[in-house]
Order: C-alpha cells, then sequence, then structure tokens
C-alpha cells in the first residue's frame, strides 16, 4: 500500500522505476485516456490532487484528434511542474507505422496491438514493432497483448469480449518470451466499453482473479488490466494483489466528460465563455480519476466514480 504523498516528481523516475516500487507496495498505475485539453487537465489535477502519479493515455483515435507530438509537448510541459510523476502511453497501436510515430513523439511506453491476428502472426508483428521501438528509445516500455477484450470505450448493449479466449498461463509465457515485451495486457475478465447497466451502477464486471495470479507467475513482466471501467472494487483490489500493475480507465472519464459538459451547456443557454463551459467539465472528470487513483493506491475510493452508488 503506499503511502499517499509519497511520490516526488525529480523528473528522472522512469516509468519503470514507479511500476517496479508499485509492484512492491501491492499498488497500481492508473492510466487514464485524453482525447483533449479538458481531460488533460482532469488527469493532471487529480495527480496533483492524490499526490500520485498518473499515466495519460492516448489511443491511435485519440492521437489523430489531439496531434501525437503536440499532446507529447503537453504532458512533457506538465510533468516540469507537476509535483508527481506523470508518463504518456500509445494506447492500442495496431500498426508499426504508428508505434513508430509514438516512439519518436517521446511517449514512455506503447501498448502494441495486434490481438486481432492468430497467436503466430501477433508474435511476429509485435516483436517488430518492439524491436523498432527500442532501436529509437532503449528505455522505452513495450506493451503486448494477447485474448479478445473487445474494441471501443463506450457504451455497448451487449457485453464485449469472449470468455473463450480468456488469456492462459502457458500462452502468456510463450508470448513474452517470444516477443520481448516489458508488459503483457492478458484478458482476464475484463472488456473495452461499459454496458448502460454499470454506467447505472446496477452492473460491475468482475475479474479472474486466480488466472490473474497464474499468468503474473508464467509472464514474470509487468501486468496491464484494460477496460478498467465499471469494475467492482474488491476485484480491483484483488487483481492488483495478484499482479495487476497498470489499470485502463477510459469510458468512465468520458460517460463524466459527456454528462457534466451537457450539464455545463444547460445551465445557461447565453453563457459562450468556454472556459466557464469547460472548468465544470475538468472538475467532474478529476473527480472520477482521483476516486480511481486512490482505490488503486489501497486508499478508500470516496465519491465520484461512475455508477458508483455510493
Ligand atoms: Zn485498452
Amino acid at each position: 500500500m503506499t503511502a499517499i504523498g509519497a511520490f516526488k516528481n525529480t523528473g528522472k523516475e522512469s516509468l519503470r522505476d514507479v511500476l517496479t516500487r508499485l509492484d512492491k507496495e501491492g499498488a497500481a498505475l492508473g492510466h487514464f485516456n485524453v482525447a483533449d485539453q479538458t481531460l488533460l487537465r482532469a488527469v493532471v489535477a487529480a495527480g496533483a490532487e492524490t499526490e500520485l502519479p498518473v499515466i495519460v493515455g492516448a489511443s491511435e483515435g485519440e492521437r489523430e484528434f489531439f496531434g501525437a507530438r503536440q499532446l507529447a509537448a503537453l504532458v512533457k510541459s506538465e510533468r516540469q511542474e507537476s509535483d508527481v510523476p506523470i508518463f504518456l502511453n500509445a494506447d492500442h497501436t495496431h500498426s508499426l507505422a504508428k508505434a513508430i510515430e509514438a516512439a519518436k513523439a517521446g511517449f514512455d511506453s506503447v501498448v502494441i496491438d495486434f490481438s486481432a491476428l492468430p497467436f503466430e502472426q501477433n508474435v511476429a508483428c509485435t516483436k517488430e514493432a518492439v524491436q523498432a521501438i527500442k532501436a529509437i528509445n532503449p528505455a522505452i516500455l513495450a506493451e503486448g497483448e494477447i485474448g479478445n477484450i473487445g474494441t471501443g470505450s463506450e457504451i455497448h448493449e451487449t457485453a464485449q469480449g469472449d470468455p473463450k479466449t480468456l488469456t492462459t498461463p502457458e500462452e502468456a509465457r510463450q508470448f513474452v518470451e517470444a516477443t520481448g515485451i516489458d508488459i503483457l495486457a492478458p484478458a482476464v475478465g475484463n472488456m473495452h466499453g461499459m454496458l448502460q447497466s454499470m454506467v447505472q451502477g446496477k452492473a460491475k464486471k468482475h475479474l479472474d482473479i486466480e488466472r490473474i495470479a497464474q499468468i503474473k507467475q508464467a509472464a514474470g513482466v509487468f501486468l496491464t488490466l484494460h477496460g478498467g471501467s465499471g469494475t467492482d472494487d474488491e476485484h480491483f483490489r484483488k487483481a492488483i494483489a495478484a499482479g495487476i500493475n497498470i489499470i485502463h480507465i477510459n469510458t468512465e472519464l468520458r460517460v463524466a466528460w459527456r454528462q457534466s459538459l451537457a450539464e455545463s451547456l444547460a445551465r445557461d443557454p447565453n453563457e459562450v465563455v468556454p472556459y466557464k463551459i469547460l472548468q465544470p467539465v475538468v472538475d467532474a472528470v478529476k473527480q472520477v480519476v482521483s476516486s480511481r487513483l486512490r482505490l488503486f493506491h489501497g486508499e478508500p475510493a470516496g465519491a465520484g466514480a461512475v455508477g458508483s452508488v455510493a
């Protein structure tokens, strides 16, 4: 369990340093996706409020909208002024060209995602991308993915993913060995997006904790849990204890973003000042991020999570 306030940003801690430390302490690093500066401000503010390090994430679509190099420049600038380390991850990258682009832009890590391909092809494409990004920056962390956890951090009508494609410990071991990845994203009951019932707090995702522990043992690398939005709090705690090092939250932020934006716009139809309309959105998203960060570091989560009925 991490003592809140124990992280100081000297500008020198690498992502690997922070992950190694948290792994020993039984805490996980929170990863939050951003598509614009409103979301980025919310994530950075939550890191400052909780005094905990954060990973800012951007998928290919989010990078397209924000600009990969522009986002990297903003995060670098935020980190220079931050009391806690802030890292930047290129989430779900489906091509060698996009992985290289992110590495060149200065991202701290890249999620190389060829999980839709058959295992052997996934291994070959992932290995090629790992070597390419490490040739650009030897300190960059490469994440690889196996199994099916659905796509799209959105509100889905029906459940994503396929229980038949959960990652096995043996697959995990082979994949890590063959590709040279630093971080593995397994399928362990997690899935991207949320069902409407989860947004309303009536249903929660449940994880295969035993499988996580076995995969950690077999793989021997850091583990990321994708699609964390809407997961039962107790399952998060157990998953971290079983070996999860990074947890991705995206849909919960998007839900908070949209709901608070709608409220803010409805409050005064004559308001046209962007920062007056958007500040409540930053605050609402920040509350979700802070709540998740506290939970991942063993603190009471408090109010604020989407779908939290408390
Ligand atoms: Zn993901």
